[in-house]
């Protein structure tokens, strides 16, 4: 049951014993005019502080706590996004 658990974000809601696990953060609600990207599992978003032309955030849409949580399927759509990106900058 891998859904068992998991709220609306994807994150694994908070237990008596992890009361200040995250279940939401600003990349899962990002302002609409700052993506540049989207595809089915992830967005692109400008970094906030940029230190190179392009300096560019990609986010699973799901909430997770690194890409090693992701799906192979959510891998492959944040490595294809960061091919596009590469090519755009
Ligand atoms: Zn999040």
């Amino acid at each position: 049951m891998p859904n068992e658990g998991v709220d609306g974000c994807g994150r694994f809601s908070p237990s008596p014993v992890e009361p200040i696990a995250m279940t939401s953060c600003p990349f899962c609600t990002p302002d609409d005019p700052k993506i540049i990207l989207a595809n089915e599992h992830a967005l692109a978003l400008p970094d906030a502080f940029p230190v190179t032309p392009g300096h560019s955030l990609i986010a699973p849409r799901r909430h997770i706590a690194s890409f090693f949580e992701a799906t192979p399927e959510e891998q492959s759509a944040m490595l294809d996004m960061l091919a596009e990106m590469r090519q755009r900058f």
